[in-house]
Parts: C-alpha cells; structure tokens; sequence
C-alpha cells in the first residue's frame, strides 16, 4: 500500500517562506529560517527531487556573485478551501504557490442539514475546480472552515448551531467521502488568520485576528503558527461576557460580544427601530442577516446617521474583547477578516484602533495598529486550503490516497468519490444588497 510521509518542520518552513515571499535565495531562506545553509542545502535539494521547488532566476547584488533564486512550482499541486456559515458560504483553490486560480461565494447552510449542505458543497466544489481546469488527481485536499467549538481530530462540530442535526455530524468525514480527498476540519478565525500570515500582508509575526460573519470569532498567531490552545478552540472572542445581566447567549453564559455586537445583533437593533428598518430596506429574515448588514454598512458608508451608530455600537463591544486580547496575549497589531466586514472594515477599523490606542496596557511601547484583510469575504477559506498545503504531504507519484496514513486531523476518503444523486440546495450566493 502506498504510504505518506510526514513532512519534517525544516522542510514545512522552507515552504512557508518560499509561499509568503515568492522568490528567495539560499542564503535567504537559511536567514530567514534561522538555520544555517549547510542544513538548508540538502532540504532545498530534496524539494526540488519532490517536484514543489525550482530554480527561478538570478539575483544580482552588489558584491559577491549573484544569487540563484529558488520558488514554488505553482501547478505542483492544488488544494481547495471551503468556508461554511448559516447565511455565506466560499469555495477558493489556490495552487502550490498559495494563489487562488478559482472560486465562488454561496449562500449559506441556512437551517439545511448537514448532509444536504455538504453535498451540495461538494457538487459546488466539482464544478468550480472544473471550471479552473484544475484535475482531481492534482488536489492535495480540502480545508473545510466553519465555527466552533469543534473536535477538529474527529472533524465534528460540538455545537448545535445552525440546527441540532449538526452536533456531532461526521462533517469532514462525510465531505472527504463525497469529494474523494482528504479533508481537515479547521476553525473559521483561525484559518483566517493562516491566510493573513501566509497569504496576506501582515508587517509583523504576531497579531490577532477579529473575524466576523454571521457571528464572532478570533485567532492569534504567535511567532508566525496560529496559537490553538489545548483542542483548537481558542480565542472564542464572541463569547467573552461584557455584561452579566446581559441578553443570554447560546453559550450558556450573559452579555457575551457575539449578542451584543454580531450582524445578528445590529440587524436586530436596526428592527427595533421600525422606520430604520424598512427605509434601509432590511428583509429581516434568518438567511438574509449578511445581506441585511451589508445594507446597513453601505447606508453607513454613504453618510447615513442612524445606521453609522448602529455599527459604531457594535465596533464598541468588538473592540472591548480586542482590548483584552491584546492585553493577554500582549498583542500591538489586528486584522479585521471575514464577510461582515466586506464595506465596514474601515469604519470598525478606526473605533477599533482608537480603543486599542487609549486602552492597552502596553500601548506607550508600541501604538496598536488595526488593519482590513485584503480578502475579507474569501480569507477563512483561503486559509482553509493553506492549512491543507501546510499539513498534507503531497501524495506517492501513482496518484493514489493512502488509506490509513493521514495526520490525525485529515479524514481520508475510503471509497471512490461518488457522484451526487441529487443537484445541491445550495444556490449561488447574490452578494449585497440590490
Ligand atoms: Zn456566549
């Protein structure tokens, strides 16, 4: 049986830099790495045996003999990310340099259950991965995002969000079967947060993300990897309590950010205003929460009073959980990812920075900075498909999927992938509002 090879951490790290920088030398990635040329050599070497890495042009510089570059071989493999949330939903596949050659957003899980989302995903991932040209053979795996908490081993969910069905469902394992490739369940916050370190432009190697789409998330990378606590359930930033007397939360607990400052919120807020609601034009109904907050922030944009403070309320209570995780993870930098955030980044961007800026413990070290992710409708699940770069090892040359030595976290398919009886009830995804 052909088997995997785990990939070792040097190996993993010449990757990494060769994906975030493009094009490096030698003695750049020795550098950069921390390790010294003599031990980098023989990686690039195997790497280059591999097929993932080649010699890409000549560096010139002023003294010395010029430099020979080395890169990713792009069409080396492909991996595909998926995002799933109740009201969005995006499908990315980036090739082995980590750019997106191909993707589409759709409408969310809504109440739907599992099964049919995931097959209606699948059907939807087929289809855009033909689109591209991109063959099956030639995809490493897939990530498949969502929220938390999950048990990211077993690839289920542990909540009961958007509807019982889904506590517990085999998600990843039911998704690798229909899709036929290996599939790691990842968190949406955290795989945000991959993408803006290994696919984005953040200045620094530690930073927080906030991530918001129907609700509230947040991720830490220290030192360039994403922090994931014990299980992978970190930085549940929705849930911290902001006031005890608050409106109860699914969590169990009162006041939490995600009642008080998600777009289920604002919309809900905006609906208490009767008038607001209907002059914004707002359906106000589970499945348009996204497409409703998205009205509210161009209203925002265009200079409309009642709608700014509507989400001037909402950056409040997100920056005051941004506060406490700069102060407990001693963090200066933030990057604002996720749909939510598509027209309002930089109106929650500038609260967010001012808070930061007259809060932070350690702010006469270094001044808080807050940036909008370059990708934030499709950045959890470019990260999704990054985690899958990160962690798979390409498979043996005959193209075949070993069955019983994935890492822990990937589910393999055990059959052949077969064919969808039924077309998807999950239709393209009209961003906006009309
Ligand atoms: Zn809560």
């Amino acid at each position: 049986m052909a088997t995997r090879r785990v990939r070792r951490p040097t190996e993993t790290t010449m990757l990494d830099l060769l994906r975030s920088s493009g094009h490096l030398s030698r003695v750049e990635l020795a550098a950069l790495s921390g390790r010294t040329q003599p031990a980098v050599t023989p990686v690039i070497k195997g790497l280059i045996g591999e097929g993932l890495v080649r010699e890409a042009g000549i560096e010139r510089i002023s003294r010395g003999k010029p430099r020979r570059l080395l890169g990713l071989v792009p069409d080396a493999w492909y991996a595909v990310g998926v995002q799933v949330d109740r009201t969005s939903s995006a499908i990315v596949v980036i090739d082995f340099a980590g750019r997106q050659v191909a993707g589409t957003r759709l409408q969310g899980s809504g109440n739907a259950s599992p099964q049919t989302t995931v097959a209606g995903l699948v059907d939807h991932v087929r289809d855009v991965l033909a689109s591209a040209g991109v063959p099956h053979e030639q995809v490493l795996g897939a990530g498949l995002v969502t929220h938390g908490p999950q048990d990211r081993e077993r690839g289920v969910l542990l909540t009961a969000q958007p509807t019982p069905q889904w506590s517990g469902f085999p998600l990843a394992a039911t998704f690798s079967d229909g899709l036929g490739l290996p599939t790691l369940l990842e968190n949406d916050a955290t795989a945000a947060a991959i993408a803006e370190q290994w696919g984005g432009s953040v200045p620094v190697d530690t930073f927080g993300v906030l991530y918001m789409a129907t609700g509230i998330g947040g991720g830490v990378v220290v030192d360039r990897e994403p922090y994931r606590g014990r299980a992978s359930n970190a930085l549940e930033i929705g849930h911290i309590s902001l006031d005890r007397s608050g409106p109860p939360c699914v969590c169990g607990s009162r006041g939490c950010v995600q009642e008080l400052a998600s777009p289920v919120a604002v919309v809900a807020a905006a609906f208490r205003q009767a008038a607001t609601a209907h002059r914004l034009g707002l359906r106000g109904t589970p499945g348009d929460v996204l497409a409703d907050f998205e009205r509210i922030a161009r209203a925002a944009r265009d200079g409309d009073r009642t709608a700014t403070t509507l989400l001037e309320a909402s950056a409040d209570h997100l920056a005051a959980a941004a506060v406490t995780l700069a102060n407990l993870f001693d963090l200066a930098t933030f990057v604002l990812a996720g749909p939510a955030f598509a027209t309002a980044g930089p109106l929650y961007r500038a609260r967010i920075e001012a808070t930061l800026r007259a809060e932070v413990l350690s702010r006469d070290l270094i001044t808080p900075d807050v940036l909008v992710s370059t990708n934030t409708s499709t950045a959890a699940a470019l990260g999704g498909a990054l985690h899958v770069l990160r962690t798979l090892p390409p498979r043996p040359a005959d193209g075949a999927v070993p069955l019983t030595t994935t890492p822990p976290t990937a589910t393999s398919p055990t059959t052949a992938s077969p064919t969808p009886t039924d077309r998807p009830a999950v239709p393209a995804f009209s961003t906006g509002a009309p």
